[in-house]
């Protein structure tokens, strides 16, 4: 079932969103080589909550049975798609981090993503991050009133496929509001055309996660760390967004981050 919110409900995700984006920034300002992800965690938790958030993420149950999500962010380095758990090892130069928060705030939930740079990077995983972050401002693009989930999907989809990239099918964008997972999924892959009309009220999350080779992952053994099966690095962009008063709105930003770059 999708909740559909008021523009009071959209008011209040747009805070928690906001709240995501300065996180995000304010761990961005720390990634670096030598930094491990656990120093990472502890900056977003302490700036979630002095700013009256809960970290969503902390303590969030385990959808295989394993023991719940130990920190406040995931932290996914290098081949790590999603769900990276922070730890103890020092980042170095030419990684990359995907660092996936959310918020709660005021009974709402914010979410987005944003895939950092340690020092320099190859330019083959410069153009990955390139293409995933184009992929989803073309995805948003399409989430326009009156058009379907499919015309994300596929407009994500067609733009990364035609790099050769892969487009991860286990792990899926989705409807976010009072809980942090709602209905609709929103996957990014997909047919133009399909999927749930998008309506006024509508609030998603639309996060491609994309491979620089096949797109086949697996699961570690702590029943979090989700990585490609041949190694290659993956990238994470997300954005929560809402369809109101006609247009869409994207409630996260990436602004803070990259003003700081
Ligand atoms: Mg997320
Ligand atoms: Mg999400």
């Amino acid at each position: 079932m999708i909740f559909l919110k008021t523009e009071d409900e959209i008011e209040l995700m747009r805070a928690a969103n906001q709240l995501v984006a300065k996180t995000l920034a304010e761990v961005g300002k720390h990634v670096k080589s030598g930094v491990t992800t656990k120093e990472l965690d502890r900056v977003a938790e302490e700036f979630i909550r002095d700013n009256g958030g809960v970290p969503t993420f902390k303590d969030f149950p385990n959808p295989c049975g394993g023991t719940p999500f130990p920190a406040s962010i995931c932290t996914s380095v290098n081949d790590v798609v999603v769900h990276g758990v922070p730890n103890d090892t020092p980042l170095v130069d030419g990684d990359i981090v995907s660092v996936d928060c959310g918020v709660l705030l005021d009974g709402f939930n914010g979410d987005s993503c944003y895939t950092f740079c340690v020092g320099e990077v190859s330019e083959d995983v410069a153009k990955l991050l390139d293409v995933t972050k184009k992929a989803l401002y073309e995805g948003i693009a399409c989430a326009q009133q009156g058009k379907r989930i499919g015309d994300i999907s596929s407009a994500v989809q067609t733009l990364c496929e035609s790099h050769g990239y892969g487009v991860v099918r286990e792990f899926v964008g989705h409807g976010i509001g009072r809980k942090m997972h709602e209905d609709p999924q929103v996957p990014n892959y997909g047919r133009k055309g399909n999927g749930p009309m998008i309506k006024s009220g509508l609030c998603i999350a639309i996060e491609p996660m994309i491979t620089m080779g096949s797109p086949k992952v697996y699961m570690m053994e702590d029943n979090w760390t989700i990585k490609t099966r041949d190694g290659k690095p993956s990238a994470h962009f997300e954005h929560t967004i809402a369809v109101h008063k006609g247009k869409l709105e994207i409630l996260s930003s990436f602004e803070d981050i990259e003003k700081a770059k």
